[in-house]
């Protein structure tokens, strides 16, 4: 058997279609910074710990008029906007690592507010996302 060659690492979109337009990294640090100043988008430094980050979860509870319990429950994971599928993966390549991205779990493309989120952060637009039940 041949050795096969690497391919080059290109972005392509799935199934090998020229990707959609997807947003630029400027305009992604602009629509956090906006996530951040008029929607709660946090915590800065989020963890799975239970407790940690009190003020900013009690502060969102507050906002969602929920108990900090609850307000821990909802993150960007299980928010209605959050969309981590593959061919996001991909679109999100062309946005460069950055400090957000620092020990705040896993990507997604908020569709909502428009920006890479993460799955640990939540924020005040959130919005509880529906599962189709099997049959
Ligand atoms: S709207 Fe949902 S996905 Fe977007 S930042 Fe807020 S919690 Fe995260």
């Amino acid at each position: 058997m041949e050795d096969a060659e690497m391919p080059d690492v290109m972005i392509l979109g799935i199934g090998g279609g020229i990707p959609e337009a997807f947003l630029t990294p400027s305009e992604n640090r602009r629509n956090t910074q906006t996530a951040i100043r008029d929607w709660m988008l946090g915590p800065e430094k989020p963890t799975n710990e239970p407790g940690a980050n009190r003020q900013y979860w009690a502060a969102l509870g507050k906002a969602m008029r929920v108990d900090e319990r609850e307000a821990r429950r909802r993150r960007c994971s299980n928010c209605e906007y959050y969309d981590n599928s593959v061919e996001k993966q991909v679109q999100m390549i062309t946005i460069p690592w950055n400090e957000w991205d620092v020990n705040a779990g896993f990507r997604g493309h908020c569709t909502k507010l428009d920006f890479v989120c993460h799955d640990l952060r939540s924020c005040q637009v959130w919005e509880e996302r529906e599962y189709e039940e099997e049959d």
